[in-house]
């Protein structure tokens, strides 16, 4: 820590989507610290990302937040299920089949109501969070990052000065694209279109809320999200070659591709397409680095793993909860330089592995699930912990000696670690 600058606030977050408002909620009501988040936008706003899973659970409750989530209606999920390219639905998978904690029913949240929901408990938590400010720039001393630069909606600029920032800034991480930081997966490169249903049909009873993921042939998914107010979530994940073949009109391109798959096809035509339709790339990447002195990275700030297992919201929560424990070890210790998030990288990093080899099986076109599981059925309960995202500190070494056997599964990225400075060492 730099001792002779004169701080605003303990810590700074940029960025109040699920990661920021988890570390700040954490930082300013559990740890006492005075905590200032800056957010671009004003709430609600639109945001892609419903689909929670089990796990998830676990930061909701440190957060106080599982109640809230059962009293606001939130479409309740219980189990996912897969479609094949013909259209025939597999048997769901139930979580409570699996484990009778609280966490076996999640939720299906519109990220409107669900991200106002988390940035009022930060500001119950005592964060101050100021909405329509964007955060321009890092202010660094010697290599140390000691603030940011932002301006409000007038266009007026102002700098602020923490001993500690947190870059909780999505997709648009800008600590990662200012470092040029970004390290693209070197497969996961799909993009995806997607876009919002009123209308559409549900399954009935339990699988109302499930997810479905349904198999385009040989070329990607789709995901179905049944929201609340009966709106659903839908998207295609696929080769940017693929669906753009015939031009890049998204609309034309979302009605062809619904006639590849009939069971998207028969519940998407019961409803009414409205609003837009969003596109996006870069659909898998990690920072070279989790932190520099001064400064670490939570959520997609950090790392954006393909969501085909809905792991985004989970790895935001988790990592703004390990990132704020991280962050109050290095403030009472006095000492912010990089090396106090080594710990924190290693875990984090580990987590997103193995979610990630999940992912690289789900696209291997020789796999399934299924064939893993008749060969070793003593793995099932690891495979299912893995895919409700029991992520951090475990070993799930076994399970992925049995599934390489069916699949190519990909080595360790190198990155994650820390950098330093050396101002601080
Ligand atoms: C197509 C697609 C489908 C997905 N589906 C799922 C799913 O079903 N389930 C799931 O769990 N995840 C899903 N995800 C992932 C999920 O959306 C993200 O992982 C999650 O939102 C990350 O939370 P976050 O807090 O890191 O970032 P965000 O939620 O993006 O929040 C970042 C905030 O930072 C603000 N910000 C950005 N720049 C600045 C700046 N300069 N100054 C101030 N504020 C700034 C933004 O306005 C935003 O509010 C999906 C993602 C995509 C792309």
């Amino acid at each position: 820590m730099i001792t002779n600058l004169s701080y605003d606030c303990d810590v700074l977050i940029i960025g109040a989507g699920p990661a920021g408002c988890t570390a700040a909620t954490i930082l300013a009501e559990e740890k006492g610290r005075k905590v200032i988040v800056l957010e671009k936008e004003h709430f609600p706003r639109y945001h892609v990302g419903e689909s929670l899973i089990p796990h998830c659970w676990d930061t909701l409750d440190r957060l106080g937040m599982t109640d809230r989530l059962d009293e606001k209606g939130f479409q309740v999920k219980q189990s996912v299920q897969f479609v094949d390219e013909g259209g025939e639905l597999s048997t769901p998978f139930y979580f409570s089949e699996h484990t009778d904690h609280p966490r076996a029913k999640t939720w299906q949240v519109d990220r409107e109501t669900f991200d106002t929901m988390m940035m009022e408990r930060a500001r119950e938590a005592g964060a101050q969070v100021r909405e329509g400010i964007k955060v321009l720039d890092f202010i660094e001393q010697d290599g140390v990052v000691v603030g940011v630069r932002a301006e409000d909606e007038a266009g007026k600029g102002f700098e602020l000065r923490a001993p500690v920032t947190m870059d909780a800034s999505g997709r648009d991480a800008l600590f990662q694209r200012k470092k040029k930081w970004r390290k693209r997966d070197p497969k996961l490169n799909k993009i995806a279109i997607w876009t919002l249903y009123k209308g559409a049909k549900r399954d009935p009873g339990v699988d109302e809320g499930a997810t479905t993921v349904a198999y385009v042939k040989g070329k990607g998914w789709f995901w179905n999200i049944p929201l609340k107010d009966d709106i659903v979530s839908t998207g295609i994940v696929a080769e940017r070659d693929y669906l753009y073949r015939d031009g890049r009109d998204l609309a034309e391109i979302y009605e062809r591709e619904i006639k590849e798959n009939k069971w998207v096809e028969e519940h998407l035509s019961e409803g009414q397409q409205f609003g837009e339709y969003w596109v996006t790339g870069e659909y898998s990447y990690r920072a070279e680095n989790c932190a520099t002195d001064g400064l670490v990275l939570i959520g997609d700030a950090f790392a954006f793993l393909d969501p085909v297992f809905s792991s985004g919201v989970y790895l935001a929560l988790t990592t703004g909860s390990l990132g704020a424990d991280a962050v109050e070890q290095a403030l009472v210790s006095g000492n912010t330089g990089s090396e106090q998030f080594a710990d924190y990288g290693e875990r984090v990093c580990q987590g997103i592995e193995w979610m990630r080899k999940l992912v690289y099986a789900f696209y291997d076109k020789d796999f399934s699930f299924k064939d893993v599981v008749m060969k070793y059925a003593e793995i099932r309960r690891d495979l299912t912990d893995c895919l409700i995202g029991d992520l951090i500190d475990k070993d799930y070494t076994e399970l992925f000696d049995r599934v390489s056997e069916f699949a190519e599964l990909p080595s360790e990225l190198p990155h994650g670690k820390v950098a330093s400075s050396g101002a601080l060492a």
